[in-house]
Parts: structure tokens; C-alpha cells; sequence
């Protein structure tokens, strides 16, 4: 694989991905999978984005700051990762649609945009606000979780019709509009409603996160019962 800093001309178009979530807290499966990401496209860059307030799901645990804060300490100075505020700053609800039209005003026409996201999170689409507006503005890349394989809903697979690429490069051949799976390697059977339950119940999250944000849950007790 080509690094960012060698493809020919003609390549050259910036290459970001945006990884969405509420990331309550952040782990080890959306960390590797940001990695992984990064490596298997080419990125330049992988924004993770907390979402404010998530519309399709309930408050989060621990405050937007928090999350972000816990966020910044796990990617530490992971090359290609970087912790994007720009979700908490704005008011109201976090879109996804209204980001990646920020990310395209900042990036321009020939950006490859990907939003990037896992497969139990894929399974909602349809039900997300203007799901046919996020394909004009970006590419979807699912990730396989093991713990999420269930089939795709009738209102989904429509959505998606004709949009399926086979592999990186197809993908990246175009700012946008294509959809992308991708099973990485590592894949991990890790959640943060796992993670909230262990720490919770007192019982150990070693392993399941970043240390240093194991470490600042444990001595701030976020998440006690
Ligand atoms: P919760 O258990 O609270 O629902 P989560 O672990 O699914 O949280 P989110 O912050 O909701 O984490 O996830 C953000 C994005 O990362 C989603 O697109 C989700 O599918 C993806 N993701 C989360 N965990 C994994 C994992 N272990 N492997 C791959 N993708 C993941």
C-alpha cells in the first residue's frame, strides 16, 4: 500500500474519514478500527467525532467534555487519528449529513470522503435523518463488528442498490457516493455497553481500552453504578 505522501499526481485529492459515535466511552475496537481503516484506504486522516447529543439513542453516561477528553487520551499520539470536536461545539442535533457537508466545504470537490462507521450502527441507516444525502457528500465504509452480523433490512438494501465496490481502490477512484465493507483483521468483540456494565459492577476493563483512559475513568469513578 501506497502511503498518502507517495501517490502519483492525479491522486492527490485529500483523503479523510470521519468516525462517528458516541464513544461512551472510547475503546480498543474503535481505536484499531480507526487504525486499521487508516491503513487499509490510505487515509490521510481519521476524524473521530463524539456526536452531542446522539438522536437515536439515549444520554450518554458521562458529559460531551468527558468524552471528549477520554477520546483525546486514548488516540494519544496514534499517527493519522485525530479527536474532532466540531459535533459538541455546533447547537442542536449532531447530523451526520450536516458534518460531511462541513468536511466537503473544508476539503473541496475532488476530497475522497468516507464515513466510516460499524455494522450493528449500518443496520440503522435508513432510520437516520436524509440517508440518500450522505451518499452525495461521502463514501460509507462498514466495519464488521463479530458480535453484530445480522441481515440488512428491506428500507437499507434499497438504499444502498448499485452502490457496492469490491475493494479500496474503487472506493478512492471517486469523492463519493460508493460503499465499501470491509472486515479487518482484528476485529474486536468489544463494546462500550460492555465496558459501562464491567465498571459498573466494579469488575475489571483491563485490556478493553487505552490505559490512560482506563486509569482517568477509575480515578475520576466515571461510570460507578
Ligand atoms: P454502545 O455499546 O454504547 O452502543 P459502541 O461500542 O457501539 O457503543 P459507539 O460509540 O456507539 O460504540 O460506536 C461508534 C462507531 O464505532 C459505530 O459506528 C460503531 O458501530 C463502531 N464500533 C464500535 N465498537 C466497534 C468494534 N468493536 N469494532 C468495530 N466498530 C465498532
Amino acid at each position: 500500500m501506497k502511503a498518502a505522501s507517495e501517490r502519483a499526481a492525479g491522486e492527490s485529492a485529500p483523503r479523510i474519514a470521519m468516525l462517528g459515535g458516541t464513544f461512551d466511552p472510547v475503546h480498543l475496537g474503535h481505536l484499531r478500527s480507526a487504525v486499521e481503516l487508516h491503513e487499509a484506504l490510505g487515509l490521510d486522516r481519521v476524524h473521530m467525532m463524539p456526536a452531542a447529543r446522539p438522536p437515536l439513542r439515549g444520554e450518554p453516561r458521562i458529559t460531551p467534555e468527558e468524552r471528549l477528553s477520554l477520546l483525546r487520551l486514548g488516540i494519544g499520539d496514534t499517527p493519522g487519528l485525530i479527536a474532532d470536536p466540531r459535533e459538541l461545539e455546533r447547537e442542536g442535533p449532531s447530523y451526520s449529513a450536516d458534518t460531511l457537508a462541513e468536511l466537503r466545504r473544508e476539503f473541496g470537490p475532488e476530497a475522497r470522503l468516507v464515513m466510516a462507521l460499524g455494522h450493528d450502527a449500518f443496520l440503522r441507516l435508513a432510520d437516520w435523518h436524509a440517508p440518500e444525502r450522505l451518499f452525495s457528500l461521502a463514501h460509507l465504509v462498514v466495519v464488521d463488528r463479530p458480535d453484530h452480523e445480522a441481515d440488512l433490512p428491506g428500507p437499507l438494501a434499497e438504499l444502498i442498490d448499485g452502490r457496492e465496490v469490491e475493494t479500496p481502490a474503487a472506493l478512492m477512484a471517486s469523492p463519493a457516493g460508493g460503499l465499501l465493507r470491509l472486515r479487518l483483521p482484528s476485529r474486536m468483540a468489544i463494546s462500550a455497553t460492555e465496558v459501562r456494565r464491567r465498571l459498573a459492577e466494579g469488575r475489571s476493563v483491563r485490556y478493553l481500552l487505552p490505559e490512560a483512559v482506563e486509569e482517568r475513568i477509575l480515578s475520576a469513578g466515571l461510570y460507578r453504578r
